[in-house]
């Protein structure tokens, strides 16, 4: 490729929280994006600020079927895949469309890049590691996950989703790359994902009762999305091959209570909390080793979890004053 010619990413799933942050990040370095969503929790209003960009490109598509052929005559330079839904009540509202996603979509998503000769980047997650018996999660470790729950549709989908993406890159047929992302939390949340972040400040804004499943112990680490895609960044743009996948989260480590306590007092709230049954299979806790993404993207995050916490409950405030510049799907 010259080096006049204009870089092109495809970004899978780009309408959505994380994609649509991708998207922005991609066109600020002058990258041309083409986001491929079905809109089943992304939302038009996500990229309504792309509407007269010239260098985005809208094209609504389940990656679950063959993309559309015209992208296959593109000389693409990146192909990121984050098209699955991400909470667990979205992903398991409908379980074998979520597996298809994963398995089915990132087969597609492969074989596009591996047309063009594109890197491929997937977006991994650390429910990988399911209910992990190590603490903190490295790379190496295989994890400890029910195949049969009800989140297995997800945690499996997205191990076979690796699987397969290992697979080509073995067979030497596509330069890929995997990011095992963990709990991440920013504006463009949906309000009503389900995720603890989203309904506590939902909820602490409204002044109604927070809700806490099980009893707060659980842990888990929350990385600010503008951090979290700085890291896909860096590894969409990472030369050296990876022989395997990175973490990329923010190991800050603390219990849902403590969360909530927290969400509670920077909205200045007079929610109380509700104790809910916990969901079957819930992770006890979670909390990444970064040692691998430090050495090899140089990525550490860099928002603290009470900055990135006040910028998004000033974005779930504003929003609500708003009413949508675009509908929603
Ligand atoms: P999200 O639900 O906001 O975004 C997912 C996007 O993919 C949506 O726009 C959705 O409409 C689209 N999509 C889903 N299935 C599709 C299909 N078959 N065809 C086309 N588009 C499809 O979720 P998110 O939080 O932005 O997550 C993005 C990616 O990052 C997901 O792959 C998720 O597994 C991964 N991830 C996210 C987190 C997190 O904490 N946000 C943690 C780990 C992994
Ligand atoms: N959770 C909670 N209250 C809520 C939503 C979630 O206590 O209203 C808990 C959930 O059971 C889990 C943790 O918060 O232990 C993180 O949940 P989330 O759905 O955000 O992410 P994941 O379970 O995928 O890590």
């Amino acid at each position: 490729m010259s080096k006049m010619q204009r870089k092109i990413a495809v970004v899978a799933g780009g309408a959505g929280f994380l994609g649509s942050h991708l998207c922005d990040a991609l066109l600020s370095e002058n990258v041309d994006v083409i986001c491929v969503d079905n809109f089943r929790t992304g939302r038009a209003r996500n990229l309504a600020h792309l509407q007269r960009e010239p260098r985005f490109e809208l094209i609504e598509a389940d990656v679950i079927n063959a993309l559309p052929a015209r992208l296959g005559r593109l000389q693409i330079d990146a192909v990121f895949n984050l098209a699955c839904a991400a909470s667990p009540p979205h992903y398991q509202a409908d379980p074998e469309h979520t597996l298809l996603t994963c398995v089915l979509g990132t087969r597609n998503l492969l074989r596009l890049a591996e047309a063009s000769g594109a890197r491929f980047v997937l977006a991994s997650t650390s429910e990988i590691y399911g209910d992990p018996e190590i603490h903190p999660q490295v790379e190496t470790y295989w994890g400890n996950v029910n195949p049969t729950g009800p989140r297995a549709c997800y945690d499996e989908g997205k191990r076979a989703a690796e699987t397969l993406t290992f697979d080509y890159a073995r067979m030497g047929r596509v330069d890929v790359r995997v990011a095992r992302i963990f709990n991440t939390y920013g504006p463009r949340m949906r309000a009503d994902d389900g995720r603890i972040v989203s309904n506590a400040i939902t909820q602490a804004l409204a002044d109604n009762p927070v809700t806490i499943y099980g009893d707060g112990t659980q842990s888990r680490s929350f990385c600010y999305a503008e951090d979290l895609v700085d890291g896909l960044m860096r590894l969409g743009a990472c030369e050296t091959p990876l022989d395997g996948p990175i973490n990329l989260g923010n190991p800050a480590e603390l219990t849902i209570a403590k969360l909530v306590g927290q969400v509670i007092a920077l909205t200045g709230s007079r929610s109380s909390t509700v104790f809910c049954p916990l969901p079957l299979d819930d992770p006890r806790r979670r909390r990444p080793s970064i040692a691998r993404a430090n050495k090899l993207l140089g990525w550490s995050p860099r928002i603290p979890l009470s900055t990135g916490l006040k910028s998004t409950i000033a974005w779930f405030a504003a929003e609500q004053q708003h009413t949508p510049v675009v509908n929603a799907h």
